[in-house]
């Protein structure tokens, strides 16, 4: 999960509807303050992106059409975070990256995993630990497994691919010095 910059919807857009969010300039800025990526994974919505609300609304229209509460998100963070995970940082207010840390290892049975970690902060970013968790090595069932393992390869990827760099930057350096 990444800080998202939200810009405001222009005085004259209107969100009163479903359909004013789903469609339209509601949804086009949303996907470009997005980057199309889903707001928890970080993974491309391209073909199923989801308008998800952060604050699950439950009969609270104010919350339901409130345009910053309103994320992006794939379908498989929109199914496992529901209205289960209640109070997660507001990553359009506070930088994730500021409180949680992703890295590499291994479960029990020496699988690969994706270990959140809470760095700092309360109580929400216990919660987003939870989601997180949930959202890269939750894999209950079989489609839930198959989008787990696309993630955690992605993840893996791009650490590896940092890594690498991260050691390169570091021999020229060093190379540079001597
Ligand atoms: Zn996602």
């Amino acid at each position: 999960m990444i800080r998202i910059e939200k810009r405001p919807l222009p005085s004259d857009v209107i969100t009163f509807k479903e359909d004013d969010y789903r469609s339209g300039i509601v949804f086009e800025m949303l996907t470009e303050d997005c980057h199309n990526k889903c707001y928890i994974c970080e993974d491309f919505v391209h073909t199923a992106p989801n308008v998800e609300h952060r604050v699950p609304p439950e009969g609270n229209i104010s919350l339901k059409y409130d345009w910053y509460n309103l994320l992006l998100a794939c379908s498989h963070c929109n199914n496992i975070k529901s209205d289960k995970y209640k109070g997660i940082i507001d990553p359009t207010k506070t930088d994730p990256e500021l409180y949680i840390q992703l890295t590499l290892g291994e479960d029990e049975e020496l699988r690969e995993k994706v270990i959140v970690q809470k760095t700092d902060g309360d109580d929400d970013v216990e919660i987003t630990v939870d989601l997180l968790n949930a959202v890269y090595n939750g894999e209950r069932t079989a489609m839930r497994r198959y989008a787990c393992q696309h993630l955690k390869t992605k993840f893996f990827t791009n650490y590896c691919g940092s890594a690498l760099k991260q050691m390169s930057i570091k021999n020229i350096l060093m190379k540079n010095a001597s």
